[in-house]
């Protein structure tokens, strides 16, 4: 479908005031149309905004120069929240054609901003005189972290070295964005259309669900089984059909290698070889040493302890339970070698045959209605938080909005939530941000509307009781922004009427991202570029993953999970037998996850990747760690978007280890009190973690919480790692 070109400027909804609601983006107004040209124009004026700033011949001061960064951008900023939004959430071709388009411009952009020489030599000259310009703490840390990545967009290399490097930097831009969108297009390309007669073994919801799915395709009537995690993960766990599951398998394990314009091969290889030259051209052996050099971890060698220490343990643990695997499958009469497209079927069985549980059993007491409220209550017993549905026009039907209020009712953001699946979505699971925490105020020119009587619902904390003549932006004092926070997931859409079942690992994504969009939501910084998640990414992932473990709080799910029919709590022993398999499986998932994150290392520390054959690194890769033949990685290297599709975890995937290490030792801090709610810890939490941003240092903030940095020992304990050499069968 194509839409006439609209007229631009303020007719641009993106452009214009944004007077709804919460100051939400017009939704309903923004066509696929409006991009290009309030792209143009907000670049244009950032541009702008940069010059000046360069250009000011007064000396160098923080407010005429960082905070003046600090608050430029501004259009540019909503326009691109509302674009990536919908990238990742509701894409179709126009929108991809123009992401394709904008991407170099907006590396090009990074690159003229941060190989500005006039700007770089105002901040190197402001970091040397730091000592003498009476900062406070979060202006000193705002400061030094502009130094750090200016120096690590090179900023402060020589000219003929910079245009290598921006060249660079816009190759890189633009495959990220074909890769991503080849692993949509595989996904979108595949669906197994099965009849009634095909779904042996498949329980009730998971039926619906390719119901459901099949409709959405356009065959009702018929069954599909899609790319979508939750959709193939469940056919894999009950179907019956051992033909079926290799087929489904197969094509889901074959994203982005299939040949032809989608295949990612090629561009994995070219932005691996980038990378490295990047950073070599800053002095670092390896992009892995580059990308560590300004993480918590500080080096390639960190992670690789960790998850060395991890994998050892993981794998005797895997082989262990793949063992006990094919005598089930013995027992079953069968008389083949467990396939990888058997682990989850037969794991299932094995599960139910110990411990009398099986997930058909334990699903219909997931609501993902009843997981939305059960993660909202724990977010008012920690924090006090209240949630209050908000009706707004959004940008799927799909989508959700909730009002967020302190104990004494104070508007403290928005949260979205967009759980489900569709052929416009990308799959995985993420948190993102329409409009991020700060106390710049420099939003107010152009989104408070500043004459009419319901600015009220601009949902600024100061903008409310100031009835007085509206003074220039200029005179304005600091005003708080809120911020708007979206979770975007992939839980299967149940038939209409019906009610969305999660499995328990779905329950946890969204208790996940949830965390995510708590640190978004609580954060109270002045300056944006420490607000919310905005720290390194071996650190980002602690309040999500700490935040999982409150489902697995006994009184959470006795008021929550509760049956889809007959609204009953599940049952005391269920529920027992339920956490006491927590464990369970537990060898595989850590093997699954340990080999992607040792892979991203190996690829990212190449130093010379030269003309890279990606199929034939990635088995090498898996052959020096005795990878079970059984397993394959959670991510293969074709359709791994966190290293390729942008690149936020190139050589960064240890940091769901690295901060687990991390959420094993802060929960325990909280089952120390015997409370695991208790009001204290969860103010020090609040403090110096979900509220801080990037306040400070990684390691300082947790020492600021904990009192002392974490040891492995409760991560291996979370994983049933702990005892696993000892005992190398699974119990
Ligand atoms: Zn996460």
């Amino acid at each position: 479908m194509t839409h006439p070109q609209p007229a631009i400027d303020t007719a641009n909804p993106l452009l214009a005031e944004w007077t709804g609601a919460f100051g939400l983006p017009p939704f309903e107004a923004i066509k696929p149309a409006h991009f290009r040209p309030a792209f143009d124009k907000a670049l244009a004026a950032h541009r702008a905004e940069i010059d000046a700033i360069s250009a000011n011949q007064d000396v160098p001061s923080f407010a005429n120069t960082i905070e003046a960064l600090e608050k430029s951008g501004k259009a540019l900023d909503r326009v691109s929240n509302v674009f990536f939004t919908l990238t990742g959430a509701d894409t179709g071709d126009e929108i991809e054609a123009i992401e394709r388009a904008v991407s170099p411009l907006l590396a090009r952009h990074g690159n003229t901003l941060h190989l500005n020489a006039k700007l770089y030599a105002r901040i190197a000259d402001l970091h040397g005189r730091r000592e003498t310009l009476g900062l406070n703490a979060e202006q000193a840390r705002v400061l030094d972290r502009y130094r750090t990545r200016f120096v690590r967009a090179g900023a402060a290399l020589d000219k003929p070295v910079q245009d290598r490097f921006a060249a660079i930097n816009e190759r890189l831009a633009s495959l990220g964005t074909a890769f991503g969108q080849n692993v949509l297009a595989d996904e979108k390309a595949y669906a197994l259309m099965l009849e009634e007669g095909d779904l042996a073994g498949l329980p009730d919801f998971a039926r619906a669900a390719a119901r459901a799915a099949a409709e959405e395709r356009g065959a009702p009537g018929k069954y599909a089984i899609t790319l979508a995690r939750s959709s193939c993960e469940s056919f894999l766990q009950f179907s019956a059909r051992r033909d079926l599951r290799e087929k489904v398998f197969q094509a889901w394990i074959k994203r982005g290698e299939n040949g032809g314009t989608t295949d990612n091969r090629a561009p994995i290889a070219e932005m691996v070889s980038l990378r490295a030259e990047r950073a070599k051209l800053l002095g670092f052996a390896s992009y892995a040493d580059y990308r560590l050099d300004d993480q918590m971890a500080k080096t390639p060698q960190a992670a690789r302890d960790l998850l060395d220490e991890v994998w050892g343990r993981g794998r005797v643990k895997a082989n262990a339970e793949r063992d006990s695997l094919q005598a089930m499958i013995a027992q079953d009469g069968g008389n083949f070698a467990l396939a990888a497209w058997d682990w989850r079927y037969y794991a299932e069985k094995l599960r139910k045959a110990r411990y009398d549980l099986d997930e058909a059993e334990i699903k219909p007491y997931f609501q993902l209605d009843k997981m939305i409220e059960a993660a909202f209550e724990t977010a008012r017993r920690l924090f006090g938080l209240r949630f209050t549905l908000a009706r707004v026009p959004l940008y799927h039907a799909d989508a959700r909005a909730w009002e967020v209020t302190d104990e004494a009712g104070r508007h403290v953001g928005l949260f979205i939530g967009d759980y489900f699946a569709r052929g416009s979505k990308h799959s995985g699971a993420w948190m993102t941000a329409l409009r991020d925490q700060e106390k710049l105020g420099r939003n107010q020119a152009e989104w408070e509307p500043v004459s009419r009587p319901d600015c009220a619902q601009i949902q600024e904390l100061g903008a409310r009781s100031d009835a007085k003549p509206v003074p220039t932006f200029a005179d304005r004092a600091p005003i708080e922004v809120r911020p708007v926070i979206l979770n975007v997931c992939n839980f299967s859409k149940p038939a209409a009427g019906e009610q969305a079942l999660l499995s328990f690992d779905d329950a946890r994504t969204l208790f996940h991202e949830f965390g995510h969009g708590l640190h978004g939501l609580l954060s109270n910084v002045t300056y944006p570029l420490l607000a919310g998640t905005s720290v390194s990414s071996d650190f980002v992932e602690l309040p999500s993953q700490l935040y999982e473990h409150w489902l697995e709080v006994p009184e959470i799910l006795q008021k929550y999970a509760l049956h889809v029919r007959s609204g009953e709590p599940m049952p005391k022993a269920l529920l027992d037998r339920l956490l006491a398999t927590r464990t369970y499986g537990y060898g595989f998932a850590t093997v699954e996850y340990t080999a992607c994150a040792l892979v991203d290392l190996d690829l990212h520390s190449l130093a010379e990747p030269g003309a890279l054959d990606v199929g034939a690194f990635e088995r090498k890769s898996l052959e020096r760690i005795h990878m079970p033949a059984e397993i394959v990685m959670r991510h293969r290297l074709p359709h791994f978007q966190h290293l390729f599709s942008g690149g936020g975890y190139a050589a960064g995937y240890y940091s769901y280890m690295w901060s687990e290490v991390l959420d094993a030792d802060a929960f325990e801090a909280f089952e120390e009190t015997g409370d695991v709610f208790d009001p204290a810890t969860a103010k020090l939490l609040r403090d110096f973690i979900y509220s801080a941003g990037n306040l400070r240092d990684p390691a300082e903030a947790y020492k600021a919480f904990r009192g002392r940095l974490p040891a492995v020992d409760a991560l291996l304990k979370k994983r049933g790692l702990d005892r696993a050499a000892a005992e190398p069968v699974i119990s």
